[in-house]
């Protein structure tokens, strides 16, 4: 037997309950893992909730990701004792996820765990810290360097937003980061920020071309603060879209992609291929400072998830959320 937050649909609304499940109830798969921590990201509280149609088939075990030993395995890749990361692929969305203590997933989905990481770094980091390096790789690739100018994070205060904060100032760049809570300034002081805009000030509407203050973006909450940033790059800078916490629409006019040369680029987490997850993880293990997953990350126990779900929907949760299953 073990434990785990468990969705069902009653009259319509999505229904959270910690329950007791036996190992036979779950899922086939090649990989059975001993989850120690998953963590809660923007998509469980959605899923959680109810709020976004995350879930289209009940009863479901939401959680998006989980770092744990392998139990049981079918596959030649893993043995028993292997300690792995799994963010993506639907899991805790068209598949049980790691909101309880077993999962049975394919082995395909699974990440080893990098040299240096433990299960509680890799879950403080999750998701949200792997869309940061996802996103931090991106502007990367588009030639952005700390030499380039100012880098500026929006949503800073929230997952993605502060472990790109933390990431982009370990690598040298100079971050200046956007929050709708003032009281998040020592925090991302403390992860490395240089400079802060309120969410109010770069979420007004914005003219074609502004003047030219980034050389890089890191955005998570899309709308008309996507919109000021992008009439605010300079010229051959890059932006990395990966979120919509302030909306998923975008108005804007073609005039910094044909005039400045800037370059949006997309991020997603869930199908990113395997080889690069690998790399991802890789360097995630060596940019985080051991001394910041204190600084980033709190845990809660399985049966606050609910009440936490509603506080991340709320742009209530400052950094990351873990979710103890130990
Ligand atoms: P969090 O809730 O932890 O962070 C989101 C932050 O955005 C908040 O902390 C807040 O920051 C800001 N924010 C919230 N609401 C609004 C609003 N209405 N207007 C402007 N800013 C707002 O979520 P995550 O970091 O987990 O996820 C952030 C976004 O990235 C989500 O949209 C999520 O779906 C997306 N995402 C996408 C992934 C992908 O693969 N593409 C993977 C992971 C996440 P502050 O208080 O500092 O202003």
């Amino acid at each position: 037997m073990f434990k785990a937050l468990l969705l069902s649909q009653v009259e319509g609304k999505t229904h959270a309950e910690v329950r007791r499940l036996d190992v036979a109830d779950l899922p086939e798969g090649e990989v059975l893992v001993d989850v120690a921590y998953s963590s809660l990201n923007y998509k469980d509280g959605l899923a959680v909730t109810g709020t976004g149609k995350i879930i289209r088939k009940f009863p479901m075990i939401p959680g998006i990701d989980f770092a744990g030993t392998v139990a049981e395995s079918a596959s030649e890749r893993f043995k028993p004792g292997d300690q792995v990361i799994l963010t993506g692929w639907g899991v805790g969305e068209r598949y049980w996820g790691g909101f309880a203590q077993k999962a049975r997933v394919k082995a395909d989905w699974l990440v080893p765990m990098p040299t240096g990481l433990d299960a509680k770094q890799a879950m403080i980091i999750g998701t949200a810290g792997f869309t940061a390096m996802l996103c931090v790789m991106a502007l990367e690739e588009a030639g952005v360097t700390p030499a380039s100018g100012k880098v500026v994070v929006t949503g800073a205060a929230g997952g993605v937003g502060s472990v790109s904060v933390l990431l982009l100032s370990q690598l040298g760049y100079h971050v200046v980061a956007v929050s709708g809570r003032p009281e998040t300034q020592d925090f991302l002081t403390g992860l490395g920020a240089k400079e802060f805009i309120s969410r109010e000030e770069m979420s007004r509407p914005a003219n074609p071309l502004e003047s030219q203050n980034w050389a890089g973006a890191v955005d998570v909450v899309g709308g008309s603060t996507l919109a000021r940033v992008l009439a605010e790059m300079q010229y051959g800078g890059a932006v990395a879209a990966c979120g919509l916490a302030g909306g998923f629409e975008l108005n804007t006019t073609v005039m910094p992609f044909i005039l400045r040369n800037v370059s949006l680029r997309g991020v997603d987490s869930v199908s990113c291929p395997q080889e690069r997850r690998v790399k991802v993880w890789e360097r995630l293990a060596a940019a985080m400072p051991p001394s910041a997953y204190a600084e980033l990350g709190c845990a809660i126990a399985l049966e606050e998830v609910p009440q936490a779900a509603k506080d991340i929907l709320a742009g209530r949760i400052q950094g990351r959320l873990l979710v103890n299953l130990n």
